[in-house]
């Protein structure tokens, strides 16, 4: 196959790239080098914002919701040109999983409601569906959401709720319905994460960070409005959602950006006298995984370009999960090994604003180990790659 962006994605292309250069504060773009893996709500808000006054805020939404009506080659152009420039990476909760959820199953009064505060990016959400216990086995979960009168009461424990202690809004999974098959009495609810009855504790993590964080629900009152499409077809969405991941899952434009910086690291920094871009073993590593990356980014683009593959969406999707992910590791482990004894130095989230960058400790330096420790939940989060292989063994050749 031989890949080429035509003119008309060329001139998209420079469209984009000069919209960002001028639009995107440099305080962001500070603020991306200098930070965490955890989605920075603040600065994703204000670079939404700026998106949205420019119609760019959900590109792949339905026109009527707001969308920009672009090709889902555009879209990758888009978001392929936002990263490179150091962008924040968005939270995909709001824009990519609730988002097309209500548009697609949501009653005229979530619309009304949700679409606008989230293509504006005023609020931050968290996905609630892992329980203790509950994780690849999702549907086992045990939170209960018992209706009385114009509310459903919710009962019980979330976990690794990424961004809950900051978020506003979160979509949970909860039970409505014990008796039956495990998947059928499972419901979709948007919670306001400040109702009576939830109380939010932190995870400390291995990279410093604690936005990972359990979620206790005793008795909250969530009004029945809030309940995505039917009751007991939860999912159904939640599967869906699955599909809104696709490519995403394959952390493309992440990758493609830390390997940039993989790059830059390993130009700037010697060991022994010799530039590490200049030493036989690093070399060869970063052209295998170059090439991996290159594959990895033809095959999103053969599916966003539709090509025919006689593979099942969540066999591709499961495959595109298990090549990002595990690149996601290799390449923050390449940049470990460029930064040589410096990658044992390790700089707290917190401390990563203010660090006071120096020639020894130029600011491609700084976060980079924090990054490379949480990229260990890569091949975690999202579905374990167990299950990803099971999934691909299934539906791609019916073992
Ligand atoms: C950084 C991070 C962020 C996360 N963010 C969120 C979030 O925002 N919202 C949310 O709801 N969840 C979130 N999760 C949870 C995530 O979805 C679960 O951790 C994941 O689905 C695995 O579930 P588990 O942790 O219960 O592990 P388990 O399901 O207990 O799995 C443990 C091990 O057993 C293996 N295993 C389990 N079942 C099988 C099987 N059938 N066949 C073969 N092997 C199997 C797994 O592959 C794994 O190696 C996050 C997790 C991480 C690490």
């Amino acid at each position: 196959m031989h890949f080429q962006f035509d003119d008309r994605l060329n001139s998209f292309r420079q469209e984009v790239r000069d919209f960002v250069a001028a639009n995107l504060p440099a305080h962001i773009v500070n603020r991306q080098r200098h930070k965490s893996f955890a989605p920075d709500d603040l600065h994703t808000a204000e670079w939404q914002a700026i998106l949205h006054k420019n119609g760019w805020s959900v590109p792949g939404w339905p026109l009527e919701y707001g969308g920009t009506g672009w090709s889902p080659l555009q879209q990758f152009v888009f978001n392929d040109e936002c990263a490179a420039a150091d962008a924040p990476v968005f939270p995909w909760g709001p824009r990519d999983m609730v988002g097309p959820i209500i548009y697609t199953f949501g009653s005229d009064y979530l619309k009304e409601t949700f679409l606008p505060m989230i293509r504006e990016g005023r609020h931050y959400w968290c996905q609630g569906f892992s329980e203790p216990g509950s994780g690849s086995d999702l549907a086992s979960l045990r939170t209960t959401a018992v209706r009385q009168g114009d509310s459903y009461i919710v009962n019980g424990q979330k976990i690794w709720t990424s961004g809950a202690a900051v978020a506003k809004w979160g979509f949970f999974l909860v039970k409505t319905d014990t008796s039956g098959k495990p998947q059928q009495g499972i419901s979709f609810l948007i919670i306001d994460m400040s109702t009576p009855g939830i109380s939010v504790r932190p995870i400390q993590q291995m990279d410093g960070d604690d936005h990972l964080c359990e979620v206790f629900l005793d008795n909250v009152a969530v009004p029945v409005e809030h309940l995505v499409g039917e009751e007991g077809k939860g999912w159904t969405y939640a599967k869906d959602l699955l599909d809104h991941e696709r490519t995403g899952s394959s952390y493309i434009f992440w990758n493609k950006r830390e390997l940039a910086k993989a790059r830059e690291i390993a130009s700037s920094e010697t060991i022994d006298g010799i530039a590490v871009i200049d030493s036989e073993p690093f070399r060869s590593r970063l052209a295998r995984i170059e090439a991996q990356l290159t594959a990895l980014e033809w095959s999103v683009l053969r599916m966003l370009a539709d090509e025919q593959t006689p593979w099942h969406p969540s066999a591709l999707a499961s495959c595109l999960k298990v090549r990002g992910a595990q690149l996601q590791q290799s390449i923050t482990d390449l940049q470990m090994q460029a930064m040589g004894r410096k990658s044992l130095r390790f700089i707290a989230p917190q401390q990563m604003a203010d660090f006071p960058v120096s020639t020894l400790w130029p600011d491609y330096l700084v976060g980079k180990t924090s990054v490379a420790l949480i990229t260990r939940a890569a091949t975690i989060y999202g579905g374990t790659l167990q299950i990803q292989r099971t999934i691909i063994a299934k539906m791609a050749f019916g073992v």
